[in-house]
């Protein structure tokens, strides 16, 4: 892993409405979040100094915990303004903000009904998710055993940790066999998304396929790409896609706040290249995301 430890680093977070050094950003070891996965948080990146998307983002941050039974207890506004402020006082004009909400410590046990909502926000410099020469030729995914749950079974809507277990089993056993990335089926057998991004096809047709999210995360970065191939005049459809059917794909590509748009070069044995699509997307995204010029204040 490049770079110093999370733990061991200079700068502040911002932890319960303050400012706090790096180091000292900590809490005590009987937390419910860390039993239970009472937690929820997002992933954020500002370029040129500016968050894409914040405002989305935190709204989902608030959907999450409410989906888990608990209030943030600051405004949407606040959120802003602190994720903001970790920007500027930790110097970053292009980094990866990460906003986080747990339970505290207050009560041990599956109910935790009087825990205090604790809320911190880091963020740090961080270029790209996957290397950057996995992305120029499309990355390697392997589909897992492990399938997404079905919405009566979790709340699969939110960005929630406990939802990260199998995505974390998964994506060690891809990258063991020396794949990137896992492709992870849902509970019907259908594709769903990668362990952390979502997924799109190009189909003989010449169309944009991508799964109805349904019982993943409707990613924020998959809402901006379907607006983008819109304009482009791409025709976008969403439905049920089975794992036979990438015997008919021409172009895959991921899409998420970290991976940003990344293509897929192959998924277990069957190969794809990075065709003008998935180039499009990449090109398009990139300059929406950097504001073609616009500058950092008049974004804000
Ligand atoms: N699916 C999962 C499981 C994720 O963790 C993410 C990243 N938040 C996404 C999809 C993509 O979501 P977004 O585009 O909002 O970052």
């Amino acid at each position: 892993m490049a770079g110093p430890s999370f733990d061991d680093r200079d700068g502040v977070i911002w932890y319960n409405g303050e400012m706090v050094p790096w180091r000292d950003a900590n809490l005590h070891i009987l937390s419910h979040g860390l039993h239970y996965a009472s937690s929820v948080f997002e992933g954020e990146r500002a370029y040129n100094g500016r968050i894409f998307k914040l405002r989305e983002h935190t709204e989902r941050l608030f959907y999450s915990a409410r989906t888990l039974g608990f209030e943030i207890p600051y405004s949407l506004d606040e959120i802003d303004e602190a994720c903001k402020a970790t920007l500027t006082e930790n110097d970053i004009v292009d980094g990866y903000i990460r906003p986080v909400a747990w339970r505290g410590s207050e009560m041990m046990g599956v109910s935790a009904q009087e825990t205090r909502i604790n809320v911190a926000i880091a963020s740090w410099p961080w270029p790209s998710y996957f290397s950057p020469e996995a992305r120029m030729k499309g990355i390697k995914l392997r589909t897992t055993k492990w399938r997404r749950p079905a919405p009566d079974t979790e709340p699969v809507h939110a960005k929630a940790a406990g939802l990260y277990m199998i995505c974390t089993l998964s994506k060690h056993e891809a990258e063991d066999l020396g794949f990137d990335d896992a492709l992870m089926l849902d509970y019907r057998g259908q594709i769903a998304e990668a362990t952390g991004a979502n997924i799109f096809m190009v189909m003989g047709d010449g169309k944009l396929h991508t799964p109805i999210s349904d019982c993943f995360l409707d990613g924020i970065t998959r809402r901006t790409v379907i607006d983008l191939a819109d304009k482009r005049g791409i025709e976008i459809i969403e439905r049920a896609i089975l794992p036979d059917e990438l015997d008919n794909a021409t172009e895959i590509f991921l899409t998420g706040t970290a991976a940003e748009v990344t293509p897929v070069g192959q998924i277990d044995e069957r190969t794809f290249t990075v065709g003008d699509i998935s180039r499009w997307m990449m090109e398009d995204y990139d300059q929406l995301v950097r504001g073609e010029g616009e500058s950092a204040a008049s974004a804000a």
